[in-house]
């Protein structure tokens, strides 16, 4: 047995990229890296070696949320409590603010299981920061994959009540704002290809074109040149297909996927990131705030138009990942890609290997296989079982430190 840091024992671990089952497991770890997976078979741990039991409880990866704006989080989280409030309520906030809320949210996302958020735009570049502050251990929160700031036209999706996006019309200055955000430290690129749900009706429409072909084309370009991927906002037919041929590497959203998109998708390994859990979190708070008009329409029009988009994904191929958005939940989401038809197995995935896929990570995170990130969650009952046992958080471990279980955290100083 090679030297450990620490054994985790559970009941079940969900082993590789394709979850496989293994009982009675035993999993090792030494400097932040699974070392060691494999059945159990009554060895006993070197003397000395710290070992975490979890008795009847399951061990998988962490699980990732592909599409936060991290500080905005909590309004999910507190209704009837004085943070309650749109997006413009918290983004017009001053930046000292804001990044409280992002720490507070980081840790939230952490209890649920979360181990990588990936922020797909976020004002004052507040998840820049935010990474800085979790890689150097300053607070406990998930790893943090940031955009920095979006990028939208002028007027466009995320800059008319508030500013969540940068504004850059036609190609030089929209390249020159991708320059920009990747000398701030962006990991990748996110686009605004398309209006929203936020301000319609009144100042956007989730059917409109916000970026024109050339302005795409220049901002994929300049993001590639610079090996950084690029994802667009993009909910309406017309945008998705401006995208693909773009050259996208993913879309988010995608309320109107056809057929024929999908098979473009699959062909150029572009991936989906529907967000359906927050798409359907806002158009519900339009409705309890009385907007029946608006809140009817996106329903027949976004909400169902979407669950339509995730079938013809899955039955195409498309790689799909997991992301909540501002208001929705991360087992939530996984949970409807299971009502939508999809394999238990293969729900996992989306908020597991095949998120670090998305990430371009997923040759040395997202699964439990020696040589991979610690980054582990461990459940209560089994989720392959019934996807909401995810909610039963037993303990949470990032880069081999146990960050989430109050009785780990005691035998670890045992
Ligand atoms: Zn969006
Ligand atoms: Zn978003």
């Amino acid at each position: 047995m090679p030297e450990l840091d620490f054994i985790i024992e559970a009941q079940l671990a969900l082993v590789g990229a394709d979850l496989q089952e293994l009982s009675d497991p035993m999993l090792g770890v030494k400097d932040g890296r699974i070392v060691l997976i494999g059945p159990r078979d009554g060895q006993e741990p070197k003397a000395g070696v710290k070992v975490f039991r979890f008795p009847g409880c399951t061990v998988m990866p962490g699980l990732w949320n592909l599409h936060v704006h991290i500080q905005r989080r909590h309004l999910a989280r507190s209704e009837g409590t004085t943070f309650r409030g749109g997006a413009a309520e918290v983004e017009n906030q001053p930046p000292a603010l804001k990044a409280i809320y992002a720490a507070v949210n980081a840790k939230a996302e952490l209890n649920s299981g979360v181990t990588t958020i990936r922020d797909c735009s976020s004002g004052d570049h507040i998840s820049m920061h935010l990474r800085r502050a979790v890689e150097a251990g300053m607070l406990s929160g998930p790893r943090v994959i940031s955009c920095g700031m979006g990028i939208a036209s002028t007027g466009g999706h995320e800059t008319h009540m508030y500013k969540g996006a940068v504004e850059a019309d036609g190609p030089d200055e929209v390249a020159k704002a991708v320059r920009n955000e990747i000398k701030l430290g962006a990991d990748f690129i996110k686009l605004m290809a398309s209006g929203g749900l936020g301000g319609f009706p009144d100042r956007e429409s989730p059917r409109r074109v916000e970026m024109t072909d050339v302005e795409l084309a220049a901002a994929i370009s300049q993001a590639h040149a610079r090996d950084r991927s690029v994802t667009a906002h993009a909910m309406g037919e017309a945008s998705i297909r401006a995208c693909i041929n773009a050259g996208i590497d993913g879309i988010e959203h995608g309320v109107e996927l056809t057929s024929e998109l999908a098979a473009m998708m699959k062909q150029r390994n572009v991936y989906f990131v529907p967000t359906a859990s927050g798409v359907s979190a806002v158009v519900e708070r339009m409705r309890s705030a009385g907007k029946t008009q608006a809140s009817e329409y996106l329903h027949e029009h976004v909400v169902q138009a979407q669950r339509r988009s995730i079938r013809t994904a899955m039955d195409s191929g498309v790689l799909i990942g997991a992301g909540t958005d501002t208001l929705g939940d991360i087992v939530r989401e996984v949970v409807t890609f299971g009502e939508l038809g999809m394999d238990r197995r293969d729900a996992l995935k989306t908020a597991t290997s095949n998120a670090a896929l998305i990430c371009r990570r997923g040759d040395r995170t997202g699964q439990l296989s020696p040589g991979f990130d610690a980054d582990i969650l461990v459940t209560g009952n089994s989720p392959l079982e019934d996807l909401n046992h995810l909610r039963r958080v037993a303990a949470v471990f990032i880069g081999g430190h146990i960050v989430v279980g109050d009785s780990a955290w005691k035998s670890e100083r045992e």
